[in-house]
C-alpha cells in the first residue's frame, strides 16, 4: 500500500490553481461571454507567443485544428497527404475529413518519429513528378501529394530539416502535428537556431485534451501559424465560414474554443515552462535509475532535440508481460500505440499488410509508456524501476533456463 503509481495526476495541478480557475470562471459566468471575446483573444495571444508564431487560433480540439490546417493551407480532395503509421488515429482522420486521401511512411526507431530518409524514397520511388504542376503523383494512385504531416510523437519534435527540404523540392504543405509537443523545440542546421513546434510547418495543430502537456478542463485546441491567410481561413472554418455575422463565403464547421477553456488555458499556460522543465527533470531520473536494467531501451534524444516528455516510453521484449507485472504493482502504464494504423481495420483498404512498415510494427509490440507527469515523485519513480528490473530478471532467469543458458 502507498505504493500506487497512476499514469498521470490531473487533480494536483488544478488544485494549486483552483481559487484563480474558479474566479475565471466566474468572470465568464456574469459577463456570459462563453464564446468567443476578450479570453479566447488573449489565450490566442499568448499562446502565439508561446510558440514564436505570429498567429494562434483557438478551436474546438486538436482533430479540429489537424482538419481546419490541412484544408486552410490548400490541401484538396482527392491529393494525397503522408503521415506515420504510429500516431493516434486523429491525424489519419482529418486527413480522410479533409477530403485527402491517406498515406504511411515508417518511422525512425531511435526517435519513433518520421524517418525523412523514408519520405524521400517514397517520393523518389513511389511517385513521378508532374512538371506542369511541380508536384510528385503517387504511380499507383495517380493522385497528386499534396501535404506532409510530421507528428512530434512523445513530446518530441520530428526531425524537421530534411522533411522541410523535401516538401521545398515536391512542393508539399507542411502541417506538424504538435498535439504531443507544447513548448518541445528543434535546432535547424539550416537556420542555425532553436526552433518551437508549431512554428516550423506552414501550419500546426495543438490538443489542449486534458492528458496533454497543456491542458484544458475538457475540450480545446489550437492553429498556429505565420501566414495570415491561413489563420484568417481558420478563423472562418471554425466559425461555420463567416468573418462576419451571417456573411458566408465558403462552408465552415462548428469549431470553435470556449472562452471558459481559453480562461483556463491562460491561466494554465503561465505554469508550462516549469511543468515541463519537471517533465524533463523526471526524465533524466528515468534514464539514469533505467540506464543498468537489461534488456530496456530507453528514450532517445537527438543532439538537435529538445524533448518536453508528453510521454516517457521504453522498449522490452515481453511488454505484455511487464505491463501486467506493473499493473499487479499498482503502477498504471500506457501503450502509444499498440496496432499501428495501417493495421487498423478501418484502413484495411490501403492494401497495407504486416511487413510493410517494419519499424513501426517491431516498435508497436515493445513500447511501454511508463508514469509521466510533473508532479511524480522520486520515490515513485524509483519503486516503478525497481519493479520493472524485478519483472525482467525473472523473465530473463526463466528464459535462459530455458533455453538451456541458466
Ligand atoms: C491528442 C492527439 C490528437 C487529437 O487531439 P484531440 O484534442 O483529442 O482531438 C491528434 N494527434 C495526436 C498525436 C494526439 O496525441
Amino acid at each position: 500500500m502507498g505504493n500506487n503509481v497512476p499514469f498521470i495526476d490531473l487533480i494536483t495541478p488544478h488544485a494549486a490553481l483552483e481559487e484563480e480557475i474558479v474566479s475565471s470562471f466566474r468572470k465568464a459566468l456574469r459577463s456570459a461571454r462563453f464564446i468567443g471575446g476578450p479570453a479566447v483573444e488573449n489565450f490566442e495571444r499568448q499562446f502565439a507567443h508561446f510558440c514564436s508564431t505570429e498567429y494562434c487560433v483557438g478551436v474546438g480540439n486538436g482533430t479540429d485544428a489537424l482538419r481546419f490546417a490541412l484544408i486552410a493551407a490548400g490541401v484538396k480532395t482527392g491529393e494525397i497527404v503522408i503521415t506515420v503509421p504510429n500516431t493516434f488515429i486523429a491525424t489519419t482522420e482529418a486527413i480522410s475529413q479533409a477530403g485527402a486521401l491517406i498515406d504511411f511512411v515508417d518511422i525512425d526507431e531511435k526517435s519513433y518519429t518520421m524517418n525523412p530518409e523514408k519520405l524521400r524514397e517514397y517520393l523518389e520511388t513511389k511517385c513521378t513528378m508532374d512538371n506542369r504542376t511541380g508536384r510528385a503523383v503517387g504511380l499507383k494512385t495517380k493522385a497528386p501529394i499534396g501535404a506532409v504531416i510530421p507528428v512530434h510523437l512523445y513530446g518530441q519534435m520530428a526531425d524537421m530539416d530534411p522533411i522541410i527540404a523535401l516538401a521545398e523540392k515536391y512542393n508539399l504543405v507542411v502541417i506538424e502535428d504538435a498535439c504531443q509537443a507544447h513548448g518541445a523545440e528543434y535546432f535547424s542546421q539550416k537556420e542555425q537556431c532553436w526552433r518551437k513546434a508549431g512554428s516550423m510547418g506552414m501550419a500546426a495543430a495543438f490538443s489542449f485534451y486534458p492528458g496533454k502537456n497543456l491542458g484544458a478542463c475538457g475540450e480545446a485546441g489550437a492553429v498556429t501559424t505565420n501566414d495570415d491567410g491561413i489563420a484568417r481561413k481558420v478563423q472562418m472554418l471554425r466559425d461555420h465560414g463567416q468573418m462576419r455575422k451571417y456573411v458566408h463565403a465558403i462552408e465552415g464547421y462548428n469549431g470553435r474554443l470556449d472562452a471558459i477553456q481559453a480562461g483556463i488555458l491562460s491561466i494554465k499556460l503561465r505554469h508550462l515552462m516549469q511543468w515541463n522543465d519537471s517533465r524533463r527533470r523526471n526524465a533524466q531520473l528515468y534514464d539514469k535509475v533505467l540506464a543498468e536494467v537489461d534488456g530496456v531501451i530507453l528514450p532517445h534524444q537527438h543532439k538537435w532535440s529538445k524533448a518536453v516528455y508528453h510521454l516517457y516510453v521504453i522498449r522490452v521484449k515481453n511488454r505484455d508481460e511487464v505491463q501486467q507485472f506493473l499493473l499487479q504493482s499498482d503502477i498504471a502504464t500506457g501503450l502509444h500505440y499498440p496496432i499501428p494504423l495501417h493495421l487498423q481495420s478501418v484502413y484495411a483498404d490501403l492494401g497495407y499488410t504486416e511487413g510493410n512498415f517494419p519499424v513501426a510494427e517491431k516498435v508497436s509490440r515493445e513500447i511501454i509508456s511508463l508514469p509521466m507527469y510533473p508532479e511524480l515523485t522520486e520515490k515513485q519513480q524509483r519503486y516503478v524501476a525497481q519493479k520493472i528490473t524485478e519483472c525482467l530478471t525473472s523473465i530473463a532467469s526463466r528464459t535462459g533456463y530455458k533455453n538451456g543458458k541458466g
